[in-house]
């Protein structure tokens, strides 16, 4: 917003005389002082933005579908013969006020405008050519760098892949505890009648690589509902269909600590301590270790 600027003013409602004819949350209409036609209306985004080129995407299609509604408007209460829509950017394209504003002004064979065109222009073939080439390849550059809005069936169909992967980690899961089960049985039943503590032992480093095992599947399990969020809500722009959960997050940038960067590469090998304490890792485990640890004693006696 900017304080010394008339048409701020006009969207704040500091200005009393001004012919208002339309408002809603992103645009307000009205009558400009001096209208170049009777029914010219001006319309303006909300926030202060001096031109095109300052236009976001969202304010230009609620300026664009609020034009529409004008122009309509305009028909049936004016009836003109025509309708010019001009929307001027700079000085030399006589912009007068700095905040954009599209110009709706009924026209009339007989009215005060004019003709808004030159009679003719005399350009070379060449230096059409040239311009042709040149906007041709400028625009070429500016369309392929705007990536297209992801369409909702492609959201919906990466949302499943990933949420088939979060199934496979959680089922994996629920069979590294199936398969530790009669390991642990086992070593510490063997342990026991043949009073081996070495085998009480083995029993309890199984239980260890086990429980990271696990815990590795319910970190990945956790990273690919953080992805599952992410593209649910487009909090952020992953690559399409990706089913690497990094892309969940920001990259870490190149100037980032030491210690930040070590930190993340460690925590691709090792679980943080949320993970191991979490009701599916720990009581299990320390459940099975403490077993392991009362089986080893006595079968070292
Ligand atoms: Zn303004
Ligand atoms: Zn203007």
């Amino acid at each position: 917003m900017s304080t010394s600027c008339g048409f701020c003013g006009i969207v704040d409602r500091d200005d009393s005389d001004v012919l208002e004819v339309y408002r809603d949350e992103n645009v307000v209409a009205f009558f400009p002082t001096e209208p170049a036609v009777l029914g010219h209306v001006l319309v303006v985004p909300r926030r202060h933005v001096p031109d095109i080129w300052g236009l976001e995407l969202d304010e230009a299609s609620h300026l664009s579908r609020a034009a529409l509604l004008l122009a309509e408007a305009i028909r049936e209460a004016m009836r003109p013969e025509g309708l010019n829509v001009i929307q001027s950017n700079g000085e030399a394209a006589t912009q007068t006020v700095q905040h954009l504003h599209v110009h709706l002004v009924p026209r009339w064979t007989d009215d005060a405008m004019g003709p808004i065109w030159p009679a003719q222009t005399d350009y070379s073939e060449a230096s059409k050519e040239r311009a042709m080439r040149d906007v041709r390849g400028a625009v070429q550059q500016l369309a392929a760098s705007v990536e297209p809005p992801l369409a909702p069936e492609d959201r919906r169909k990466h949302l499943d892949y990933i949420q088939a992967v979060i199934t496979r980690q959680s089922a994996a899961s629920s069979s590294a505890k199936g398969w530790l089960l009669p390991i642990v049985t086992a070593t510490f039943g063997f342990a026991l009648t043949q009073d081996s503590w070495p085998l009480a032992a083995l029993g309890m480093v199984s239980v260890v690589l086990f429980a990271y095992l696990d815990a590795n599947y319910l970190r990945s399990e956790k990273q690919y509902r953080r992805l599952y969020d992410t593209v649910a809500r487009s909090s952020r722009r992953v690559p399409l269909f990706t089913l690497n959960p990094v892309d969940a997050d920001e990259p870490l940038p190149e100037n980032a600590p030491t210690a930040t960067k070590w930190k993340a590469a460690v925590h691709r090998y090792v679980p943080e301590r949320s993970i191991w304490v979490s009701w599916s890792i720990a009581p299990f485990y320390i459940a099975l270790l403490l077993l392991g640890a009362g089986v080893l004693a006595v079968s070292a006696l």
